[in-house]
């Protein structure tokens, strides 16, 4: 669908965004993320990938203080899986035709750069048909200091591995007064984009995110996606950006909320903003099926995945959760055809539409 010539925008400057943020009304914002959307990717098309999270410990040194996952070492509810359970929630994701399974944990003080190389290479083994999407940022920047490799030579171990896509977590706002005082000892916004184009130089791709509505000011929030857009304008490396509000339950910032206005007018700003950016994931996850369906016309042309175990959220007392054919009902609602799609936005062959009519 072509664009209208009145939506078509120069890229926006740091000062437009701020101005436009403030001026626009909701509609204006999502008529413009809209059409960029629609220029940016398939217009007829909204995907999805069939995935699973795998959290593999929640022993963690770094309190952040958004986080109701974590446990601190020697903590009674702290755990590491076993291989075994690892393994045995990836053949359930095989067993529906999974691409993916996102593999995070906490930041664990005794587990050896050895164990994360390991399980890439017995995972890709085991599995080839799953891609292992794994380690955020902080995770990665915490095996430099384990290992005591450089950061390129940490990331081309694991790409040796058979890793070829990063998740972009633990980015919160890329502003090192915010990171300061919500999560004072995780990597710093610099260190956190130093990985994704380190990795991008090398081969991988991966997600950007950001979590919002908490101590940040607007022009900070504006200033992660700046950041974000020059190091996309270097590598390319970023296949989507996914946004989405704090989840405060059960933390020291009990209380902080945004809403779906709010949400629905970052992400719009951020699909206008990020103008080399070829797809924005609607949260689902966060804002419930509906928010992250209207968010199909507020700039997003995915709807991330269809997560089976989803537990860092719920930990916070978000729980929504979805499955297959609810996705693909809701894009169509939406007026798209939905697709099932790899991590790398490629489409894979889709279900039967007997099977997922339910
Ligand atoms: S967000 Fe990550 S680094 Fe921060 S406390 Fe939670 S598990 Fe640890």
């Amino acid at each position: 669908m072509p664009i209208r010539e009145e939506l078509r925008m120069p890229r926006l400057s740091v000062e437009e965004a701020l101005d436009l943020y403030e001026r626009a009304d909701l509609f204006e914002l999502g008529e413009r993320a809209h059409a960029a959307r629609m220029e940016r990717s398939n217009p007829n098309v909204v995907t999805y990938i069939v995935d699973r999270n795998v959290n593999y410990t929640n022993i963690c040194i770094t309190p952040c203080k958004f986080c109701a996952f974590y446990r601190t070492p020697g903590h009674s509810e702290g755990y590491v899986l076993a291989d075994q359970e690892i393994d045995r929630k990836i053949d359930e994701l095989a067993e529906i035709g999974g691409v993916q399974v996102l593999l995070q944990g906490g930041l664990h003080p005794e587990l050896p750069f050895a164990y994360y190389v390991n399980m890439i290479a017995r995972l890709k083994a085991k599995y080839p048909q799953i891609n292992i999407h794994a380690w955020s940022p902080p995770e990665i920047v915490h095996f430099v200091a384990l290992s005591g490799l450089s950061l390129e030579g940490v990331l081309r171990e694991l790409w040796d591995a058979g890793q070829r896509s990063i998740p972009g977590g633990g980015a919160e706002i890329l502003v090192d007064r915010v990171r300061r005082r919500l999560a004072p000892t995780k990597c710093s916004a610099q260190e956190w984009l130093d990985v994704m184009e380190t990795a991008h130089t090398i081969g991988y791709t991966s997600s950007a995110t950001m979590m919002f509505g908490h101590i940040e000011t607007l022009a900070e929030r504006i200033e992660h996606l700046e950041r974000l857009r020059r190091v996309q304008d270097r590598t390319g490396g970023f296949t989507a950006f996914i946004c989405w509000p704090i989840q405060s339950d059960n933390t020291p910032l009990r209380g902080m909320h945004v809403g779906p206005y709010e949400y629905l007018r970052t992400q719009a700003l951020g699909r206008i903003y990020l103008d080399n950016f070829n797809h924005i994931q609607s949260s689902w996850v966060t804002m419930g099926e509906k928010i992250g369906q209207l968010a199909l016309r507020f700039g997003a042309d995915d709807m991330g995945g269809t997560m089976m175990e989803e537990n860092v959220v719920s930990a916070a007392k978000c729980t929504h959760r979805t499955n297959e054919a609810r996705l693909r009902r809701l894009a169509r609602e939406a007026g798209f055809q939905p697709r099932r799609r790899s991590t790398f936005y490629e489409y894979l062959e889709d279900p039967q539409e007997e099977v997922v009519a339910a």
